[in-house]
């Protein structure tokens, strides 16, 4: 019905293709056929008129929404298949996002949902995409329950994995008091005692940098430093010293952190952690289908958010190191228009 209204409201075009089911898994995966390859059960299956989508996004979060809807936009047949674990999922509010600052990020990715939701040429899915292989058209995918769905392209937007350490308090707080980036959560904690959890040349740069929003920092090395006698020396210049001592828990009121506390009994108070965490990709499948990935464990993408491997684009966290909303819709959005100039320069 409110799809209707907004066809209305809008003048938007009736879907240029029938109205499509998505099988359920005892359907398309029941009795003597179960057995069957992935590519050739979705092939005998597109012969019989189940859907050949002309993308499949994996990851209906930030990205994946924003490759969606400029796909969806441009009358393409699109299914997101989300199993909706984004990495901020535990943060309060969320900040730097222009029109959408202070929103919690269920807020953010609900209306992002429902805008998307409004196109008759995109569909939504929960599942987890669970294998993948190429096929003569394009694509196949299989889900965790057993469905199977085909398309003749695929973006990944599975975001990253962040891999915490195992201090007791850490997770609790991580997204909360525990923070990623001083440009997303560091104007509400400014002027507070703030910790940096990091070592060595990182954690110099990272210091120097929340230097910037609050003049109360220490570095936590969590064991022996490894900072250069000048990059040790230039911190104390800056008011900000280094603590060895090993890290034993953070002290936290539901997830808002109080004390830092350390393996030798003593403790210290506080309001702030930064920390930058070790990550995996999400998904094997990207690696699995054969796209590189860069030193640092992104997937190697183009300017055009095409990976290393043809008909595959990727966009969002899983592509690269600049992790916000804003780059996450934009890498999305780009992904969603480029990979539409691809379809149709194949089709025309
Ligand atoms: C704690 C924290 C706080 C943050 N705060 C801010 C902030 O205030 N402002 C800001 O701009 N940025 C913030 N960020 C960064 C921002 O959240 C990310 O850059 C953004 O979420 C990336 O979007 P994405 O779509 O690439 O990945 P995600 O949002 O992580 O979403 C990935 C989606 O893919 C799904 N998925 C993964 N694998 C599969 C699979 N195999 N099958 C199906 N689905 C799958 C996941 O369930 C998830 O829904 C924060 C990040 C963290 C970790």
């Amino acid at each position: 019905m409110f799809c209707a209204g907004y066809r209305q409201k809008r003048n938007f075009p009736e879907a240029p293709f029938p109205a499509v089911f998505i099988r359920p898994a005892d359907r398309l995966f029941s009795g003597a056929r179960a057995h069957l390859p992935l590519a050739r059960h979705l092939k005998s299956n597109t012969m019989k008129g189940e859907q050949l989508w002309d993308a499949i996004i994996i990851g209906g979060s930030y990205a994946g929404l924003a490759a969606g809807m400029a796909l969806g936009r441009a009358l393409r047949k699109v299914l997101i298949i989300d199993s909706g674990h984004p990495c901020n999922q535990q943060t309060p509010q969320s900040h730097n996002f222009l029109t959408q600052d202070g929103k919690t990020p269920a807020e953010i990715r609900d209306s992002a949902r429902q805008q998307v939701r409004l196109y008759d040429t995109v569909r939504l899915l929960e599942g987890q995409v669970a294998a993948g292989q190429p096929t003569e058209e394009g694509f196949a995918v299989q889900l965790s329950s057993g469905a199977a769905f085909a398309a003749k392209k695929l973006v990944f937007a599975t975001g990253i994995k962040d891999l915490l350490p195992e201090i007791p308090g850490f997770a609790e707080c991580w997204g909360i008091s525990v923070l990623h980036c001083p440009f997303c959560h560091g104007f509400e904690v400014r002027g507070q005692k703030t910790g940096i959890l990091a070592n060595g040349a990182a954690g110099y740069e990272l210091a120097s940098l929340i230097s910037n929003w609050t003049g109360e920092v220490t570095l936590y090395t969590n064991g022996p430093s490894t900072l250069t006698p000048a990059q040790t020396a230039n911190l104390l210049r800056h008011r900000i010293h280094v603590i060895e001592a090993g890290i034993a828990a953070l002290e936290h009121q539901k997830g808002f952190i109080q004390n830092i506390h350390f393996t030798d009994g003593s403790r210290a108070p506080l309001r702030a952690l930064y920390a930058r965490v070790p990550f995996a990709q999400h998904s094997p499948l990207p690696a699995a289908l054969g796209c590189e990935r860069t030193p640092e464990g992104y997937i190697r993408t183009d300017s055009a958010q095409r990976t290393t491997v043809p008909g595959v684009f990727a966009c969002g966290d899983n592509a690269g190191p600049m992790r916000t909303l804003a780059n996450a819709v934009a890498q999305g959005t780009a992904a969603g228009m480029m990979m539409t100039k691809e379809l149709i320069g194949e089709a025309f």
